[in-house]
């Protein structure tokens, strides 16, 4: 199999990062020491050596990049500051850039007037189009399903939710097409994508490979960085599920006493969704760990938004609870405004694109594993001549 060489692709990986990839002189330091490496994927080494010699398809076609959880050890122990940790962060960037075909993610990766131009433009929309399609706007009490009927909304979000569905899943299936087809020999038994989608489930459910890593604080169930996005990632499902499926039990002008599931579902997920965006924030502010020592714009936005929608959520509640009509409707226009280029930019072409993108990859490792231990077993025993 010829392998074309693209001499730009060093040039290439340094918009999606601050890797230092042309420093590296192959020790293999970095492999030595990354706990997740292993015979059949020897990264860090292997993927800087593929950017050095410009093999742009077998970068596409590998998932090493995915299985590093970016505890960094490797960048502190580079003899040569070339920081493969950011390199292999960059690598994700890049990658998941390559499987999305309608070249949105590259763009918003590679400029930041395309990235924030595209998230003013959304929210415009977003807030003009709730302007001009919202009902009466009731001002001697708060009436919010009269300003926005929860089923016109519920409508939105659907119409939403099958844009996302669709952008996912085409890109999820090139990404399965540069990994399991283009560029392996092996042939993958259809069975495989069905015995070995629970890892899929898993992973996908607790990212816990993430948990065996030593970057932050070590507790008795894993690290904490683990646990802030476990957290974070339960308040985010939370929040879907209430808005797609229950919007109209969770949108109501009715107030519930305290003690009912809809307030303590609400206050959960937004408790989780302000901590985890907070420290998220807070960690790349101070710089203080390895995860957060290099910080793309990508890596701002997403949780700048998230912090925007849960403040926005809170205010209103708040605003409710007063009593002031008026402040409600507003707020509640630019919760939309922040929400909307949250979950259509961010989710398919952003950063929150690794959260299936990598238990995907593990997925896809298992198959290939379990099809070559098949291929072993299978394989003809050579009879001896003698
Ligand atoms: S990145 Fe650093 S540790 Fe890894 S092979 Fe290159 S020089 Fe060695
Ligand atoms: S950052 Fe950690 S997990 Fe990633 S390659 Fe380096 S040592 Fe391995």
């Amino acid at each position: 199999m010829s392998i074309r060489v693209d001499t730009d692709l060093l040039l290439e990986l340094k918009d999606y990062g601050d890797g230092e990839m042309e420093s590296c002189f192959n020790c293999g330091n970095c492999t030595a020491i990354c706990p997740y490496t292993s015979a059949e994927y020897p990264f860090p080494r292997n993927m800087i050596r593929l950017i050095q010699v410009g093999a742009k398809d077998k970068l596409k076609q590998s998932l090493d990049p995915w299985l590093c959880y970016y505890c960094g050890d490797c960048s502190e122990t580079c003899p040569r500051g070339a920081e493969p940790g950011e390199v292999m962060m960059s690598l994700r960037r890049w990658l998941t850039a390559q499987y999305d075909w309608t070249g949105l993610a590259r763009k918003f990766y590679t400029s930041k007037a395309w990235e924030f131009g595209a998230i003013v433009l959304l929210g415009l929309f977003v807030a003009i189009g709730v302007l001009l399609i919202s009902g009466p706007a009731v001002t001697d009490h708060v009436e919010l399903n009269t300003f926005a009927p929860a089923e016109i909304v519920h409508i939105a979000d659907w119409i939403m939710a099958g844009m996302l569905v669709f952008f996912i899943t085409t890109n999820v299936l090139r990404m399965h097409k540069f990994i399991m087809r283009d560029g392996i020999e092996q042939k993958i038994p259809l069975k495989l994508y069905f015995t070995e989608a629970w890892q899929l489930i898993l992973h996908f459910a607790t990212q816990k490979r993430w948990a065996q890593c030593d970057e932050g604080k070590k507790t008795k169930v894993g690290n904490t960085h683990w646990i802030t996005h476990l957290l974070l990632v339960s308040g985010y499902v939370l929040m879907l599920v209430l808005i797609m499926f229950f919007l109209k039990w969770f949108q109501t002008d009715e107030i519930y006493p305290i003690w009912h599931p809809q307030r303590w579902l609400g206050y959960y997920a937004t408790i989780v969704l302000v901590f985890g965006a907070g420290s998220a924030l807070w960690g790349r502010f101070k710089k203080s760990s390895q995860l957060h020592r290099f910080s793309h714009a990508s890596d701002w936005i997403f949780p700048v938004l998230l912090l925007a929608v849960s403040i926005t959520g809170i205010l209103i509640h708040t605003f409710r609870y007063l009593g002031l009509p008026l402040a409600t409707y507003y707020i509640y226009i630019i919760h939309l405004a922040f929400a909307a280029p949250m979950l259509i930019l961010e989710v398919p072409f952003g950063k929150w694109s690794h959260l299936y993108y990598r238990p995907l990859a593990i997925y896809f490792q298992a198959i290939k594993a379990k099809a070559q231990q098949e291929q072993i077993t299978l394989a003809p025993v050579p009879v001896s001549s003698n």
